[in-house]
C-alpha cells in the first residue's frame, strides 16, 4: 500500500478488524457482482469504495427509466440510451474509484460461461432475480470452494445468508429445491430502494469480512424495512445429506441449452442467439421496419408494435410478448 492508498482508506484501516492487513486483502481481492440491478449496483459502488482491486461485473439487461428508483449507480442518460447496465456501471466505477480494475461483462450468467465468468472469483455477491440463477451460482460455488452471499430483496422485504463451501450451509441445504410457482417480483409486488440499500449493506459487509478475514457469521437474516421487522436464524446446519455440498451433485451446471426465458412481469421474452452478432450491418436491415438506434453495445429497434433489443453477444430482449414461440420465431425472421 502507498501512502495514497493509506490515506484513502484511513478510516477503514481504523477499524482494528480491518486493520492494514485487511485492507491488503481487500485491494488484491477479485469479487464478482453476479446481476447488477438494485442489489448489484449498491455491491459494485460499495465494494469499488472500500477498495477491492478487482470487480466483474456481470448483467444481460439494459438501464430503463423504471430501474432509476433503486438502481444507484444510473442515471438518467443511461436509461435514455438504454446502456447495458454491466457498461454503465463500469463507466461510474471508473468515476468513483479509478484504481479498481473492472470487467464489465454483458452477458446471461448460464452453465455454458460461468467457469468464464466466476472463474477466479475470491467471493460472489447474488445481484440476481432469479432462482435459476442462483442455484448455478451455488453448484459452481460449491463445486470450486469459492464463497457467495445469496441476497433477495421484493416489497419491503428481504434476506440474506453468507455461504462459505463446506463451512457452512449452502443454498441447498436450506432450500433443496428452487420454490415452485410464481414467486413475487419488482415488476409485480414492486419494491422499495430501502429495502434493497438493507440487503445490499448487509451482504457488502459479508463479503469484506470474509475477503479480509476469511470468516464470517453464518446466519439468515431477513428484513421488513416497512414494518420495521429484522429477524435472523442463527447459522443455519448443514444438511449431512444435502445434495450439493455434502454429496457434490451440481445438476444446475449441467443445463447446456437454455430455452427462452420470459422476463417475469415485463411482458417481455429473452432469446438466447447462436453467437456473436455485428450490429450495425444489422440495423441496416432493420431500418426499413422502424426506428433503429445503435451503439457499441446494444441495437434498438421498433417494429410491428414491438420493442426489440440485440445485444453484441447475439441475445435479444423482445418487448410486447410472453409468447416463447412467437418470440423465437420473430427472432428468426427479423435478426439470425
Ligand atoms: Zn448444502
Amino acid at each position: 500500500m502507498d501512502a495514497m492508498q493509506r490515506e484513502r482508506y484511513s478510516r477503514q484501516i481504523l477499524f482494528p478488524a480491518i486493520g492494514e492487513q485487511g485492507q491488503e486483502r481487500l485491494l488484491a481481492a477479485h469479487a464478482v457482482i453476479a446481476g447488477c440491478g438494485a442489489l448489484g449496483s449498491f455491491h459494485a459502488a460499495a465494494l469499488a469504495r472500500a477498495g477491492v482491486g478487482r470487480l466483474t461485473i456481470i448483467d444481460r439487461d439494459y438501464v430503463e427509466p423504471s430501474n432509476l428508483h433503486r438502481q444507484f449507480l444510473f442515471e438518467e442518460e443511461d436509461a435514455e440510451a438504454a446502456l447495458p447496465k454491466a457498461a454503465a456501471a463500469a463507466r461510474r466505477i471508473a468515476r468513483i474509484n479509478s484504481s479498481v480494475q473492472v470487467r464489465p461483462a454483458i452477458a446471461d450468467l448460464t452453465p455454458a460461461n460461468v467457469d468464464e465468468l466466476l472463474g477466479g472469483a475470491g467471493i460472489i455477491l447474488d445481484g440476481t432475480d432469479n432462482f435459476e440463477t442462483r442455484y448455478l451460482i451455488n453448484d459452481f460455488a460449491v463445486s470450486r470452494g469459492i464463497p457467495w452471499i445469496y441476497g433477495a430483496a421484493v416489497a419491503a422485504y428481504g434476506l440474506t445468508m453468507p455461504v462459505i463451501p463446506r463451512h457452512t450451509a449452502c443454498l441447498r441445504c436450506v432450500y433443496p429445491e428452487p420454490p415452485a410457482g410464481a414467486q413475487p417480483t419488482c415488476e409485480t409486488a414492486g419494491v422499495l430502494g430501502a429495502i434493497v440499500s438493507a440487503v445490499a449493506s448487509l451482504q457488502v459487509a459479508d463479503a469484506l469480512r470474509i475477503l479480509a478475514t476469511g470468516e464470517v457469521h453464518a446466519r439468515i437474516t431477513t428484513l421488513d424495512v416497512w414494518g420495521g421487522i429484522v429477524r435472523q436464524v442463527e447459522g443455519p446446519s448443514r444438511d449431512p445429506d444435502c445434495p450439493c455440498c455434502a454429496r457434490g451433485e451440481f445438476p444446475h451446471l449441467e443445463r447446456r441449452a437454455r430455452a427462452p426465458v420470459i422476463l417475469c412481469g415485463r411482458n417481455a421474452v429473452q432469446v438466447e442467439g447462436s453467437g456473436p452478432l455485428a450490429l450495425t450491418t444489422l440495423a441496416g436491415r432493420l431500418e426499413s421496419l422502424g426506428p433503429v438506434r445503435v451503439n457499441e453495445y446494444v441495437l434498438r429497434a421498433q417494429f410491428n408494435g414491438y420493442d426489440v433489443t440485440v445485444f453484441a453477444d447475439g441475445r435479444a430482449i423482445i418487448k410486447g410478448t410472453s409468447d416463447m414461440g412467437f418470440a423465437r420465431s420473430l427472432y428468426a425472421r427479423y435478426i439470425g
